[in-house]
């Protein structure tokens, strides 16, 4: 089975293509959301967190304590390093063990991930999708989805590689604007996949 790994700048609409291809029957594992669970219940990178960031990361009852991490990493360049060094292996770890359950007869499966390029994960799938979009679009679909300020939205722009920086890195790339059907283009890519398997 494939692993194609699928990202985009914040707002490209990549977790919106990805339900396109889960219509499909494709089975997409979301990085980020993983992320945000395993930090409770992945029993190494606990331990990691704490060591790295004092006992205070985690509440009495085990839930994190995400303000004092992010108090700790929001303006310190090296202790986010740190951070992510704990949490992308743990990841993998995931992906790894939910990629292991499916069905082996399913052509390929899909890892979606805002850092797809950054964290270095790209490498460990077979092609890579690059979900591209309008910059000024992708603005208007963050702030009105997260009531978020314009600034608020570049400033997450600013900790990602840049469009230009990530298709060099890319297979393939889904234009999401508003003159190319991104259904035309999910399904194209999706005979793509399937005939490279067969
Ligand atoms: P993030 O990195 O911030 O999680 P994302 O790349 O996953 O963003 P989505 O959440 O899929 O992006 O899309 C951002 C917003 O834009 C959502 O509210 C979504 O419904 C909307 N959107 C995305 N693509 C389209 C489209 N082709 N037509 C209409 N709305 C869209």
């Amino acid at each position: 089975m494939l692993k194609i790994g699928i990202t985009g700048g914040i707002g490209s609409g990549k977790t919106t293509i990805c339900k396109v291809f889960e219509t499909l029957g494709v089975p997409v594992f979301y990085a980020d959301t993983v992320a945000k669970q395993i930090m409770t219940t992945d029993s190494i990178l606990i331990q990691g967190i704490k060591d790295t960031f004092g006992k205070p990361s985690y509440f009495e009852d085990g839930a994190l304590n995400n303000k004092h991490i992010a108090n700790i990493v929001f303006n310190d360049q090296s202790a986010l390093n740190k951070l992510n060094a704990l949490v992308h292996p743990a990841v993998f770890r995931a992906f790894d063990e939910w990629d292991a359950k499916l069905p082996k007869h399913l052509p390929y499966s899909l890892k979606e991930a805002a850092l797809l390029f950054e964290s270095g994960s790209y490498e460990m799938c077979d092609k890579n999708i690059l979900v591209t979009s309008p910059h000024a679009l992708k603005i208007a679909r963050v702030t009105q989805r997260d009531k978020v300020s314009e600034e608020q939205v570049l400033a997450r722009m600013s900790k990602q590689f840049t469009d230009k920086q990530k298709l060099k890195l890319a297979d393939y790339m889904i234009e999401n604007n508003e003159n190319n059907s991104i259904i035309l283009q999910v399904l194209d890519l999706h005979q793509q996949f399937i005939e490279m398997t067969k």
